[in-house]
């Protein structure tokens, strides 16, 4: 390839997708080098994108884009040995304006990337950049085979494991850093979706499930709802899978046979399996002269137990790095120093934001007793609150009889939530 290109991305993600979009509406000449032999081949996500960030970027993007289902319903599953219990929120002022969308990425992606070579980008797929040129430390294009391309500045929207941070120095693979997100799609009908999940037509619920469904691993389970399929995973840290010496399979087989999982995906078909690691905890440097680093392979990913969100931060990602590309041409200054703008913008926005505000998220999640004895108490005082077996006493007595010998860790353990979650 010979023509030179303003801007280069390597990556056809939500992050990729949405830099080129805008850069492509600001007039850019962009390139979009994706390895997928189309977007979104080689992604996997558990379902549920958070609308605020694409909403901005595409007004009501619904009306056109390949969404599955409007999340209207919330449950959250509690989960012991022997016992469940659920909670099950639904909200009227989760439809208008939409708070999320269950998506399917083998259908999302292509539609995102389209949009942005509608807008003027360049997209190719089948290509892997394998590394970045480099001239006075500053990245100058990519490398892909024996092709080299020049360009003013280069942003990597690469994913979690991001080979192009890592060539630049900018992040380094720790295990510990990282959650393993494991999914199934399981196709039933759209009128059994609805009957088993209680919803009207078209729209959607997310399930997420805590306790003995990951074998006392820190992580948890999630079903959500697509059009004519449910999205049914884990999602667990990778050092205690590997402490533990369990094989990843095993859970979610083991998540599948579950009393209150296997009701909801009885009679369907798994149409695909797909693994990915979450850099949860992993954080990269967003910039260096010449490049900038957008959506997962930055680390942008926030998971506070209950929502889990890399698509709404990928995208947001990727608009404050055109805006910086945009601001960074006007002054035709790609260096470093110009280019921390991108860090402002990001701290300015939700983005690095709620990364703060959740910064300690990862390692409270990792308590093992949120998997074991959180569960196993909230069952147990509900099990007592419902028996009728003789005389029965207050709740609040109740509660005092099981929180027994139990009550400071619970404090401690509860002072620590405040603070992290
Ligand atoms: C099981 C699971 C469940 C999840 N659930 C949710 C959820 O419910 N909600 C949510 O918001 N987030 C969820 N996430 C996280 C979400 O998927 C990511 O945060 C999001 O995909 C990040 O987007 P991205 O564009 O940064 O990276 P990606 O989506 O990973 O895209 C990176 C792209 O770069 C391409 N690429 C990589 N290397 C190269 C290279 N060298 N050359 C060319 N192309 C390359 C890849 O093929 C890919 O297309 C989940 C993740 C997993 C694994």
């Amino acid at each position: 390839m010979s023509e030179k290109f303003d801007i280069i991305i390597v990556g056809s993600g939500p992050a990729g997708s949405a830099a080129a979009y805008s850069l492509a509406k600001m007039r850019f000449n962009v390139l979009m080098v994706e390895r997928g032999k189309y977007p979104g081949a080689k992604n996997v996500m558990g379902g549920r994108m958070y609308a605020y960030a694409l909403n901005r970027l595409i007004p009501q993007f619904w009306k056109e884009a390949p969404v599955e289902r409007k999340v209207v319903r919330e449950k959250l599953t509690i989960q012991s040995e022997k016992a469940s219990f659920t909670l099950d929120f639904m909200d009227e002022e989760l439809r208008e304006p939409p708070n999320s969308f269950t998506i399917l990425r083998a259908r999302f992606d292509p539609w995102f990337a389209n949009k942005a070579v509608e807008a003027g980008a360049t997209l190719v797929t089948g290509i892997r950049v394998d590394d970045l040129m480099w001239e006075n430390k500053k990245v100058t294009g990519i490398i892909a085979g024996t092709d080299k391309i020049e360009t003013n500045v280069v942003i990597a929207a690469d994913g979690a494991v991001s080979l192009m941070a890592e060539k630049a120095r900018l992040k380094k693979f720790d295990v510990k850093l990282f959650a393993l997100g494991m999914k199934e799609i399981i196709e039933l009908p759209e009128k059994t979706i609805e009957e088993r999940f209680n919803l009207a037509s078209g729209e959607g619920a997310a399930q997420l499930f805590v306790g003995n469904c990951t074998k006392e691993i820190p992580g948890g389970g999630f079903i959500y709802t697509n059009k004519t399929s449910l999205s049914v995973g884990i999602v667990i840290y990778i050092d205690k899978l590997i402490e533990k010496k369990i094989e990843s399979h095993e859970i979610i087989r083991e998540f599948n046979t579950n009393p209150e999982v296997a009701r909801l995906i009885e009679g369907g078909k798994i149409l695909e399996y797909s693994a990915h690691v979450i850099p949860e905890a992993s954080r990269s440097e967003l910039f260096t002269d010449g490049l900038l680093v957008a959506g997962d392979a930055g680390g942008l990913v926030v998971n506070s137990g209950l929502t889990l969100r890399g698509m709404d931060m990928a995208i947001a990602s990727g608009v404050a790095a055109a805006e910086t590309v945009k601001r960074a041409a006007e002054k035709n200054d790609f260096s470093k120093e110009s280019l921390s703008y991108y860090e402002e913008l990001l701290k300015r926005d939700f983005v690095l934001q709620d990364k703060k505000t959740f910064e300690k998220a990862s390692e409270f999640l990792q308590n093992e007793r949120l998997y074991t004895l959180y569960p196993e108490f909230v069952c147990r005082l509900f099990h007592r609150l419902t028996l009728v077996k003789g005389p029965k006493k207050r709740a609040f007595d109740e509660l005092l009889e099981v929180s027994k010998g139990k009550r400071i860790q619970m404090c401690v353990d509860m002072l620590k939530a405040m603070r992290s979650i």
